[in-house]
């Protein structure tokens, strides 16, 4: 061959030289040159394929508006019609976004209005709730009032009035009944003596809230101590015959200012009982 030179050095085969080297490789050439015509065929099989796909995302501009337009809009609202027609013009695209913006300041309005509707139910329900409260403690305080604040010391038969009496002084009134006919207190008040006393035998004392002082005597039973608060009508004692009595009975007095007897009859009737 050729290539090889006089002074022994191989000649360098020329690059790319397909007709030198065809006759080297022989009857390998022909699936040589097949490699590269798979390659531009599966080429244009990609791009055929590619190109179809892609074609959407090329003209993305409107699609993308769309899907921002459809976010703009409120969450389960259906995108408005006009969104979804190809090749909407910009000044529909103004319209829809103003008519979205209307749609969402309204909305915004009318979740603001629905706050305040809210907001005056919930203090309409204080107000009425506090207006219950107050009434329920009116009543309260007209029912304490109100209440029997006086009543008889004892059921029984009058035996004795206020005033001179044997030639002494009678300081209270008496009224008969049977031993343990319970006594109770005439009012509400505090217990300041229970206990044995010269004449009474045992005797039980209560000042009440205006500085009155009402007394019990002669009782069998003491069912109260000093310093217990006791309420109207309560049972404080039962009707007995000890000390300086004639008989079983109370002996009841009532100290105006929790010093000086006065009529219990007058005083009890100003109070409307009655114990004659
Ligand atoms: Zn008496």
């Amino acid at each position: 061959m050729t290539q090889d030179m006089p002074d022994g050095h191989r000649r360098p085969p020329a690059v790319g030289s397909a007709p030198r080297r065809a006759p080297i490789v022989g009857g390998t050439s022909h699936r040589r040159t097949a490699g590269p015509r798979r390659e531009v065929l599966l080429a244009c099989v990609a791009v055929a394929l590619l190109v179809p796909l892609s074609l959407p995302a090329a003209g993305g501009a409107q699609p993308q508006e769309e899907v921002e337009l459809a976010a703009y809009s409120p969450a389960g609202d259906a995108v408005p019609e006009v969104l979804e027609q190809d090749g909407t013009s910009t000044d529909a695209r103004a319209e829809v976004r103003k008519l979205l913006d209307a749609q969402e300041t309204r909305r915004e309005r009318e979740k603001e209005e629905a706050e305040r509707a809210a907001e005056e139910k919930r203090e309409a329900e204080r107000a009425e709730e506090e207006a219950e409260q107050a009434e329920a403690a009116e009543e309260e305080a007209e029912q304490a009032e109100s209440g029997p604040s006086y009543v008889r010391p004892a059921e029984g038969r009058f035996t004795s009035g206020f005033g001179a009496r044997w030639g002494s002084h009678h300081s209270g009134i008496d009224i008969a009944n049977s031993i343990g006919t319970p006594i109770v207190s005439v009012t509400g008040g505090t217990v300041i003596e229970a206990g044995p006393a010269s004449g009474f035998g045992l005797w039980v004392k209560v000042r009440h809230d205006d500085g009155t002082v009402t007394v019990y005597g002669h009782m069998d039973r003491i069912l109260v101590g000093a310093g217990q608060r006791v309420g109207a009508g309560e049972q404080i004692a039962t009707i007995g015959n000890r000390g300086q009595s004639t008989g079983p009975h109370l002996h009841f007095e009532v100290w105006q200012g929790g010093q000086t007897p006065i009529d219990p009859v007058g005083w009890l009737a100003e109070r409307g009982v009655s114990v004659r």
